[in-house]
């Protein structure tokens, strides 16, 4: 696997590195084709003593924890503006900086090596949700819900019996209406029926 550098904080421009400004955040923020991020150097006017001048520093990223066992972890990043923070995933903001024009499509930025925690530009592609999902079955990174669902219907198709829920009988399917719980005679002396008991 290949080094990842999102915990490299060396303000230096490692080797192969660009950096560009962050999309929506020119002058501020910027990020880079290995995945990192900076704040820019920063003017702090304090009007009393004049003010100061702040470092630009490399960002640390946070793990946005998956929500499902099928999802997977990523990089985080805050961006703050006059005290005002918003979250990015890193994968996003370093896509689209580089490439404003697919901001705004429907899509998503997939990493193709399906490591999360990737986010060099070359490990960025962007596809429509399909798509991304498709590949994540090619590489078996999530279950497919349709061939779950197509096992189960196949499933319930494949029962000769079903429980009467109004006699409690168990009786052959044949004398159940597709799709009721409760058997052809329950139904015709309108046994399902609580109300008529
Ligand atoms: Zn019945």
């Amino acid at each position: 696997m290949k080094e990842l550098f999102y915990k490299n904080y060396l303000l230096d421009t490692l080797p192969g590195e660009q950096w560009i400004d962050a999309y929506g955040y020119d002058g501020l923020y910027e990020v880079s084709s290995l995945g990192r991020v900076k704040s820019c150097e920063k003017f702090i006017d304090h009007s009393y003593n004049g003010g100061y001048y702040r470092k630009a520093k490399i960002l640390h990223q946070y793990i946005i924890k998956a929500h499902t066992n099928l999802g997977q972890n990523r990089l985080g990043i805050g961006f703050c503006v006059q005290r005002v923070v918003r979250k990015f995933q890193v994968s996003n903001i370093v896509y689209y900086s580089f490439h404003p024009e697919d901001y705004g499509k429907e899509g998503v930025v997939m990493h193709i090596s399906k490591n999360t925690l990737d986010d060099r530009l070359v490990n960025l592609k962007f596809v429509s949700q399909g798509e991304s999902f498709k590949i994540d079955i090619l590489l078996n990174k999530r279950k497919d819900f349709r061939t779950l669902q197509n096992i189960r219907i196949a499933k319930l198709k494949l029962r000769t019996h079903k429980v009467c829920n109004a006699c409690g009988k168990k009786k052959v399917i044949d004398e159940f209406y597709h799709n009721w719980m409760c058997c052809k005679q329950c139904k015709s002396e309108r046994k399902y029926k609580s109300s008529n008991k």
